[in-house]
């Protein structure tokens, strides 16, 4: 049967900001500066706005922004080669290759069965004397925050980065402040990518860097650029990561729309989630708090081995899926056998159960709740 429910069609996400888009392009092409300037200055300054902290740095890419961090902090002499850095075994395998690209060594911990992100109590476990920093990935873009993560990080020491990939617009509650505090402000640096596919999108690979911590801005920036502080005077060995004008005036353009994006896919979700009544399916927790997860993903749970005879029962019904993600990092290829780890029994039981519904731009909340019949019908 035809696709009628396409999984995501990235056309559907730039569609409503056609003339806006144009104009913004039309205006880089215009002004003859193709590499950093205005568009830049801008799309930063409202990234900062928008996560609510002192400094935002637009980089290529959301792998790069995790990269540079963690270089960042190798150059301030925060951590060394060696150092061990502890990430959720459940997440895309970017958040461990930036660990290892600076020759620091991921340590994937166990993920919680119902939120899917870190469990903060296999964190605690996998503390050594070698641990200098707790990356937490705001997976699905659910907020992987607790009080237990920053009490932890603050009895050990430890600098929390955040990989806000997934969960641009999230807030998390934050023990000790009577209220919330936006993704990408609540550890000590958080990097972004504009993937097309991420809630908010490029037109191309761009990222961005957050923080609050001025060295680490003045760090990254450095390192993003050649490593050079002024022109031609190179302090680091570093890269050129720098995100282009012409993504970083797209971004200002959808920047503005991250709340109404994010209100869009909650409201699928909510579809999903009142309509979806299976034996055997496990619908995600869904909280009352918009911004407590901004849905980049709604994944369920296919319980008794039978997630890939539902994926070909929905495709069969012309439901596209996908799975996010197959197989975990540590048993990825270029980490088996070679990671420090403990057992990983969720993240395992997880990557052969979960599913991952359409909720992007080109699905309604009626296509939601016809594909969540067309599910119970199964
Ligand atoms: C997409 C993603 C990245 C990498 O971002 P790119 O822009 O594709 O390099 C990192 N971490 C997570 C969790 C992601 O989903």
């Amino acid at each position: 049967m035809k696709v009628k429910y396409p999984f995501l069609d990235l056309r559907h996400a730039n569609e409503p900001y056609m003339d806006e888009l144009m104009a913004a392009a039309e205006r880089v092409i215009k002004s003859g500066r193709y590499i950093g300037g205005t568009e830049i200055d801008a799309m930063e300054d409202d990234l900062a706005q928008l996560t609510s902290t002192k400094y935002a740095i637009g980089v290529s890419n959301g792998l790069d922004a995790l990269k540079l961090i963690v270089r960042a902090y190798v150059e301030m002499g925060v951590f060394e080669r060696g150092d061990e850095i502890i990430v959720p075994a459940n997440t895309y395998i970017a958040s461990l290759l930036a660990i290892s690209d600076a020759g620091l060594v991921p340590v994937p911990v166990d993920v919680d069965i119902r939120s899917m992100n870190i469990d903060s109590r296999a964190a605690e476990t996998a503390i050594s004397p070698s641990t200098k920093g707790i990356m937490t990935v705001h997976l699905y873009g659910r907020m992987a925050w607790d009080s237990e993560l920053m009490d932890m990080a603050g009895r050990h020491n430890l600098k929390i980065i955040e990989d806000c990939a997934q969960a641009i617009g999230g807030r998390a509650t934050v023990a000790g402040i009577n209220g919330t505090v936006e993704a990408g402000g609540l550890g000590d640096a958080a990097a972004f990518s504009f993937y097309p596919t991420k809630n908010i999108g490029a037109l191309g690979d761009a990222g961005a860097v957050t923080t609050n911590d001025r060295v680490l801005a003045d760090t990254v920036r450095a390192l993003a650029n050649y490593g050079s502080d002024r022109r031609y005077h190179n302090i680091y060995r570093g890269y050129n990561c720098r995100m282009d004008p012409l993504q970083g005036a797209m971004l200002a353009v959808k920047l503005r729309h991250t709340a109404d994006e994010n209100a869009d896919r909650f409201a699928r979700a909510l579809a999903y989630h009142r309509t979806i009544r299976k034996d055997g399916v496990v619908t995600p927790e869904m909280s009352n708090a918009v911004t407590d997860n901004v849905w980049h993903q709604y994944v369920i749970r296919v319980l008794d081995g039978h997630r890939d005879q539902m994926r070909e029962r929905l495709l069969d019904a012309g439901v596209e899926t996908d799975i996010h993600y197959p197989t975990p990092p540590h048993l990825q290829p270029c980490y088996a056998g070679s990671l420090r780890h403990g057992p990983l029994p969720v993240t395992e039981q997880l990557s052969g159960e979960i599913l991952s519904l359409p909720i992007g731009p080109g699905t309604s909340v009626k296509d939601a709740a016809e594909i969540a019949e067309i599910l119970n019908n199964i």
